[in-house]
């Protein structure tokens, strides 16, 4: 077999005729230039529509493509980049069949590098493939408009969870919203107000909206507000995920006021004291049991917020018969348990009673939704690499939004 065929066929890309083969050198080392051109029946094609054009320059001359490495040495595809003349879209570099309009990668080196940004730490990445951070995050952002490009994310919801995420300090903030059924995140946009979500019903038209069954958030007065507006047939819920965090934050306020009258408590004392009460009791060490243990009888008021935060997650999960019954009895419960702090978070569960009945007894929540929240949550505490809110949310929609390749060659 020929070198030239033999280097067509590891290149795997359809189209592509192998000119020549030849090692280089730049200021990091050994690297592989493969000339390559297009079939002449790929040639000569709009970059955006993919349409016949007549020719209009050479454009910039010879380009080269970083390619998945050969062995251990960096690989290039070189080429011309001519333009074309499209009748829609005016002079533009003419298409390629190696690689995506503007990009600098071949598809197989954008779709390997998208594949371990949704699978493995950056680090690992950025060590392998030879590339920064910033590089990586256009490469997701090209890879993910091209992957979402004419897919419509928004059919045939029916069951969706709005969720407002923190990014970086300063209080920005993602509107996010999953599908509920399929665990998926669906839209995204930066911002939290009724304006960023009236975009998200405007995308979904008023056809669509008004088939919304469901719809979970946390308690932000803007979203019930918008959603009540905009898709009032749908059953708004409180998403449990968030009642379990304000059950907590109570929790966490009464311990810090409880443990700081202890005077001479030591602070790996205090430590255990906070696990004890926060971890779900079957996660809980011996040690821990013997804490809490210790809890009811030296510091009763803890002992009662960990109690009621424990029947709260039953509440959450209780048959959705009982729920009214079980919610009833612990305000009741938390009103006259001589706890300010859990006295505070009756009046918010009372505000909100109706959407968390909703929410238990129409089970919108599911393990998917959560992983989701979870993740994103996770994604936005690296956000030191996310220079942009676009970045961050092309990431979600990479991880998340199913917008992930698969690795070149496999299927
Ligand atoms: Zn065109």
């Amino acid at each position: 077999m020929r070198s030239a065929s033999i280097f067509t066929r590891l290149l795997a890309v359809d189209e592509v005729v192998v000119e020549d083969v030849a090692f280089d050198q730049d200021s990091r080392g050994p690297l592989l230039v493969i000339d390559v051109r297009p079939y002449a029946r790929a040639a000569g094609r709009c970059s955006r529509c993919h349409a016949a054009c007549p020719g209009y320059d050479q454009g910039g001359g010879l380009r080269r493509w970083r390619h998945t490495d050969m062995g251990q040495t960096r690989c290039y595809l070189q080429a011309r980049a001519p333009r074309v003349r499209c009748a829609e879209h005016g002079v533009v570099v003419a298409a390629v069949p190696w690689a995506r309009p503007g990009a600098k990668h071949t598809h197989a080196f954008e779709d390997t590098c998208a594949w371990l940004a949704a699978h493995t730490a950056f680090t690992v990445l950025t060590g392998l493939l030879r590339v920064a951070w910033r590089t990586v995050a256009d490469i997701v952002a090209r890879v993910v408009t091209d992957r979402t490009d004419g897919v419509d994310r928004l059919a045939g919801l029916r069951r969706i969870g709005i969720d407002e995420i923190a990014y970086r300090k300063g209080h920005r903030y993602l509107t996010v919203i999953v599908d509920h059924d399929t665990g998926r995140l669906v839209w995204a946009r930066e911002g939290r107000d009724t304006a960023t979500l009236d975009a998200f019903f405007d995308d979904l038209g008023p056809q669509r909206s008004a088939q919304l069954t469901h719809v979970s958030a946390d308690g932000a007065v803007w979203i019930h507000t918008a959603v009540a507006a905009r898709a009032p047939q749908a059953i708004r819920c409180l998403d449990p995920f968030h009642l379990a965090q304000w059950c907590l934050g109570a929790v966490d306020k009464v311990r810090r006021r409880t443990l700081a009258r202890q005077q001479g408590l030591a602070p790996r004392a205090g430590r255990h004291v906070m696990w004890a009460v926060r971890k779900n009791p079957e996660h809980l060490s011996p040690d821990q049991r013997g804490t809490l243990a210790g809890l009811e009888e030296s510091n009763r008021e803890l002992y009662r917020a960990y109690l009621l935060k424990e029947q709260l997650r039953a509440v959450i999960h209780a048959e959705p018969g009982k729920v009214k019954a079980l919610l009833a009895g612990w305000l009741h419960w938390a009103r006259g348990a001589g706890v300010p702090e859990m006295a505070r978070l009756a009046d918010t569960v009372e505000h909100y009673r109706p959407l968390i009945i909703n929410a238990v007894t129409e089970k919108t929540t599911n393990a998917r939704v959560e992983a989701t929240n979870t993740h994103l949550r996770a994604l936005t505490k690296r956000a030191y690499g996310f220079h942009s809110p676009e970045a961050l949310i092309a990431m979600a929609t990479l991880t998340r939004g199913g917008a992930c390749p698969p690795l070149p060659g496999r299927n």
